[in-house]
């Protein structure tokens, strides 16, 4: 019986070896003290996990993969202002809610299964791999009502007995996502507003009776046809540093939770949300992509007005790895999909498997999926772990103040990882989901170009994934900055790192350590070498000021558009190091706990250590005259500056 976690040697590692179970059980248990409340014991509770993972491997590798190719013909229509799904589609989400599914991380006392969030991102691979637009659609409920209870919690409108919850701000709205009968959305883009999200124009705004109502239109909204609505909307006049700072426009956005219909006494549905239409898109046919219209639909403020941004970052976190177990899992099926097909295709007296190249093409695949999962699983825990621990600290509080302190350092340092990652994982992932389905498509020659083998519908529904949830540049500039941000608060720090790479790189005993030291380096000089031309074109620039200005201009003027281009030019190719060096860290970490590893980590460096010389190769020579040609074309109100 084909089951998707039962074949996945991969992911069996990860189950048995990989992942530290025991943090992440007790955090999920609530039991920090280290007792066995809520868990029989850490084994079995592994094992309850492992149950739910094959039983979800059977279910979406019998039941989702073959609908497939089904709903992605059929698609999704609007009639009469709501949606209508194809039938397979329906019977799909109909078995998902039988089977519970969407309980699966809902905390005990909620009604809920109480299962790490880890587990659902396991599973998000497992759906993916099946089918990526119905994945998508699933994604919106279990991950909706969680966003309802994490919020509730943070803004202080959720109460506890100890470590239980006894009561939450949308209890009924939980329970109605998690039953199957409702889901949510994420509103964020705007039709002049994706990613830069500083020129949103949706407006929320309250009453005298201090009831909020939010107006204005949001696109390409996924599963829009839903109940409620996560939307961000400007609740205060732009802040930030004058109309050079790019970001101004971020400080004054509110998080709202508005439900797009109530019903009458009746069951009639009465609509506050308009669906304006449904997106016909390339692929991802079976995820619902609508336009919608807020017209003073009534509205939840989530937290305090002006904090929007921060709460949208919450959601856009745990987002984002779910669209890197997604694309992981695409990847998965481009893999499996090319490597069946080229070992059963003959051509020129053997197997297409047998050529050079071909081969070439499967064992980059086999490796680079191994990467990501590495990266995945990694930026899940911590990130799982940093919320956990932060909510507890904030909310349920540790035994005394101390513990309540060490849980803050916990959280701190577990979202530091998770932050490292996160947009590396986003990045290499949604790329190498599309690399993968083409690289399959081509495989599979002129079949795959045909609808019948799946490849060509594999490849369409891959090419948003470096689209949505920030795209591939955004990912980048974040990385990019991140990593340079870091050097310039502590310089000291840096140049520590950068001594220590060197040293490990000449002297570590492992030979695998020495090479991850390398690359390790050659990331450190790049990020050194951005850091300097910044420094030094700032100099530049101020060559014709008076030197009374250089202090100030020097410390405290800087501005993205201007100072930071260079670096901004080349923020893709530092993220492709930082990717290979987190990698590669994780792998290496594996390798010294589980010498099985080391092949892996072997396999991937071979092909990262001449990628990243040439990455600071380009680094460090090129793009020097489109800079140029940008700054003299800039229009004259910029020039002006
Ligand atoms: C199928 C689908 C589902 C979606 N689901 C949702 C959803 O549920 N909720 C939601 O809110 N949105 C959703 N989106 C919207 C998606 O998040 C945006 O399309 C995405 O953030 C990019 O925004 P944009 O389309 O406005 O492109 P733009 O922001 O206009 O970007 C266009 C191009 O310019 C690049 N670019 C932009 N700014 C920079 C910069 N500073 N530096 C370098 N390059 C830059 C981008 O990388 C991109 O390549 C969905 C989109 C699709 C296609």
């Amino acid at each position: 019986m084909a089951n998707y976690f039962d074949d996945n040697d991969d992911l069996q590692y990860y189950f048995d070896k990989g992942i530290d179970w025991g943090p992440l059980v007790r955090a999920t248990e609530r039991d920090l003290a280290g007792g066995e409340a809520g868990a029989a014991s850490l084994a079995e509770t592994v094992d309850g996990y492992r149950q739910m993972a094959q039983m979800v491997g059977t279910f979406v590798a019998q039941d989702v993969a073959p609908a497939g190719l089904v709903v992605d013909r059929e698609g999704i229509h609007l009639d009469k202002g709501e949606a209508v799904v194809p039938k397979r589609m329906q019977a799909i989400f109909d078995q998902i809610k039988a089977l519970d599914l969407h309980w699966l991380c809902v905390p005990r006392e909620l009604g809920g299964m109480n299962s790490p969030l880890l587990l659902y991102f396991i599973n998000t691979e497992l759906f993916a791999r099946a089918d990526v637009s119905i994945t998508a659609h699933h994604s919106f409920h279990g991950g909706i009502a969680l966003a309802m209870l994490i919020f509730s919690i943070r803004e202080g409108s959720t109460e506890f007995d100890g470590a239980t919850i006894t009561k939450t701000r949308f209890q009924d709205a939980i329970e109605e996502v998690a039953r199957g009968d409702a889901w949510g959305t994420m509103c964020i883009t705007e039709p002049d507003a994706g990613s830069d999200m500083a020129a949103l124009r949706t407006v929320g705004e309250q009453d005298e009776h201090g009831n909020w109502f939010v107006t204005g239109q949001k696109i390409f909204i996924t599963s829009g046809h839903g109940k409620y609505h996560f939307v961000i909307a400007r609740t205060e006049p732009a802040t930030g540093h004058g109309a050079d700072d790019p970001l101004a426009g971020l400080g004054g956005l509110s998080f709202f939770l508005v439900p797009a219909w109530h019903e009458d006494e009746h069951g009639r549905r009465h609509r506050t949300v308009t669906i304006d239409r449904i997106e016909e898109k390339l692929g991802h046919h079976g995820s619902c992509t609508t336009a919608l219209t807020f017209d003073r639909s009534p509205a939840f403020l989530l937290g305090q007005r002006g904090e929007g941004f921060k709460y949208m970052l919450t959601l856009m976190n745990n987002a984002r790895l779910g669209v890197g177990f997604e694309s992981l899992g695409v990847c998965e099926a481009a893999y499996r999909m090319a490597r069946d097909y080229a070992a059963q295709r003959p051509s020129m007296g053997k197997t297409i498997d047998r050529h050079e190249m071909v081969a070439d093409m499967l064992d980059e695949m086999r490796t680079d999926i191994q990467a990501i999962r590495a990266l995945a699983m990694y930026g899940g825990y911590h990130e799982e772990l940093a919320t956990k621990y932060e909510l507890f600290a904030s909310r349920i509080g540790g035994k005394g103040e101390l513990e309540t302190k060490q849980l803050e350092r916990r959280a701190k340092q577990h979202k530091a990882n998770a932050r490292r990652v996160t947009p590396l994982l986003k990045y290499l992932a949604a790329e190498k989901a599309v690399e993968m389905a083409r690289r399959n498509m081509q495989i599979h020659g002129g079949n795959g170009y045909m609808q019948e083998y799946g490849a060509e519908k594999l490849l369409r529904d891959a090419l948003v994934m470096p689209v949505y949830e920030g795209t591939s540049q955004i990912q980048s500039l974040m990385a990019m900055k991140d990593a340079l941000g870091a050097i310039m608060k502590a310089p000291q720090e840096f140049v520590k790192r950068l001594a220590q790479a060197r040293w490990r790189s000449l002297s570590a005993r492992d030979p695998l350590e020495r090479r991850v030291a390398k690359l390790q380096h050659l990331a450190l000089d790049a990020q050194q070498f951005l850091v300097r031309k910044t420094a030094t074109d700032k100099f530049r620039s101020l060559s014709d000021k008076p030197l009374s200005q250089w202090r100030h201009a020097f410390l405290e003027d800087w501005n993205p558009k201007r100072d930071f281009a260079y670096a901004m030019l080349h923020a893709e190719r530092l993220t492709r190091m930082l990717t290979d060096v987190a990698v590669c860290e994780i792998l290496l970490e594996q390798s010294r706990k589980h010498p099985e590893r080391a092949d892996v980590l072997r396999r991937y460096l071979v092909r990262a250590e001449p990628r990243c010389r040439h990455l600071l190769d380009e680094i460090q020579t090129t793009g020097a005259e489109l800079l140029a040609k940008l700054q003299d074309d800039r229009p004259a109100a910029n020039a002006a500056e």
